[in-house]
């Protein structure tokens, strides 16, 4: 399956929309706010440049996106005063795969020029925001263009469902299973660890032509808090959908076969992988790591299951329907998700770990 043409978060501001159901995503970046504006704070007050060029990669269509860059716009401004310096001009790029609802984001777009205005007695700041299609795995800017970059919630995806995780006759070594789970055997592991390390090190080696020196990137996404891959944090999630789709094998709605050769293109890497992915590449210093759990808020009436059930669904919605087919039925599967996560639940906690780490460009 060819990722960078199928891969998107479900577009729209409909009720199974990425926009609507990305509270978590929200909750998570909102937690490390205060680290993403220190961090441009510092890099605008060591190199003040003229024209400030910032990317979100991985920008997606839901409403966290522009909002940030706002923040990061006042952020620059409050620092600009005190240092008695004329504001930046502002390049904005919001990158993501070229199937990403970016007609959403841009229509968003005058009321987000107009709210900017409107605390400054409509002499808003110099910004230029322009959509940037394709995957980070790979250039995406020209030289020495960016001074910060920003990337929330898409690095723990990876380039590829890792080729390893088929034999040489195309059948899965992961039967039963879409991520590492405690039946696949330890080359499951190995291929998943494999795919992050080629994409990890892609990823910084590209960044660091488009950065200039001094350049920062702030980073989130899911990850793992030991060396083991199977925990309760973020591999559980997987090991749910694996669940479910069992359950519409034996309801006859899909067959076995195909669920066997599904796979995620997902990888929770630990602090550990991640250093030493940053080492070994060399062109950054690592200024901060640090891991934290967030504590999931649940709509109205709505179970903790169901809002995890609706989360997966936006993330997941585009790659199965492209396996499956039509013939998938989404709504129970997902329905089944949510049952059986409240159901776990009553075991123990269920909870998602997050790493932001800080990388300057050397
Ligand atoms: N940053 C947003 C969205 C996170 S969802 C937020 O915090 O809410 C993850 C996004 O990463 C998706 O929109 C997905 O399409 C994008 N993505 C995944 N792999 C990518 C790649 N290789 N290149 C660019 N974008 C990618």
């Amino acid at each position: 399956m060819d990722v960078e043409k199928v891969f998107h978060m479900t577009g729209g501001i409909g009720k199974t929309s990425y926009a609507q159901n990305s509270a978590f995503q929200k909750k998570a970046s909102d937690m490390v706010k205060h680290i993403t504006l220190e961090t441009i704070q510092e890099l605008y007050y060591e190199v003040t440049p003229k024209s400030l060029g910032i990317a979100d990669l991985g920008c997606s269509s839901g409403p966290h996106s522009l909002s940030l860059i706002k923040d990061m716009v006042e952020a620059v401004e409050g620092t600009s005063h005190k240092i008695f310096h004329p504001m930046p001009e502002f390049r904005v790029y919001l990158n993501d795969l070229p199937t990403n609802d970016f007609n959403s984001v841009f229509k968003s777009l005058p009321d987000f020029y107009k709210d900017l205005k409107k605390d400054r007695n409509q002499e808003g700041p110099a910004i230029f925001i322009a959509g940037y299609p394709g995957s980070f795995y790979g250039r995406l800017f020209p030289c020495n263009c960016l001074h910060f970059i920003y990337s929330s919630y898409s690095l723990h995806w990876l380039s590829k469902v890792p080729p390893a995780l088929y034999d040489e006759h195309g059948k899965s070594i992961n039967k039963g299973n879409v991520y590492i789970s405690e039946s696949s055997p330890p080359s499951v592991s190995q291929a998943y660890y494999k795919q992050f390390q080629e994409d990890f090190s892609l990823f910084l080696k590209s960044r660091s032509e488009e950065l200039v020196t001094g350049g920062r990137m702030v980073l989130i996404l899911l990850g793992r808090i030991g060396q083991d891959h199977v925990d309760r944090g973020n591999s559980f999630f997987w090991e749910i959908l694996s669940r479910s789709l069992a359950i519409s094998v034996s309801q006859a709605e899909i067959e076995k076969e195909k669920v066997d050769s599904y796979e995620v293109h997902f990888f929770a890497a630990s602090r550990n992988e991640l250093e030493d992915e940053v080492r070994r590449e060399g062109s950054f210093e690592i200024d901060k790591l640090e891991m934290f759990e967030i504590e999931r808020e649940v709509k109205n009436g709505e179970s903790y299951g169901t809002a995890v059930a609706m989360t997966v669904r936006a993330v997941q919605e585009s790659m199965l329907c492209d396996h499956f087919g039509d013939g998938i039925d989404l709504d129970t599967l997902f329905n089944n998700y949510g049952k059986m996560i409240d159901e776990e639940m009553v075991e123990g906690d269920v909870k998602p770990i997050t790493f932001v780490i800080v990388l300057k460009k050397l």
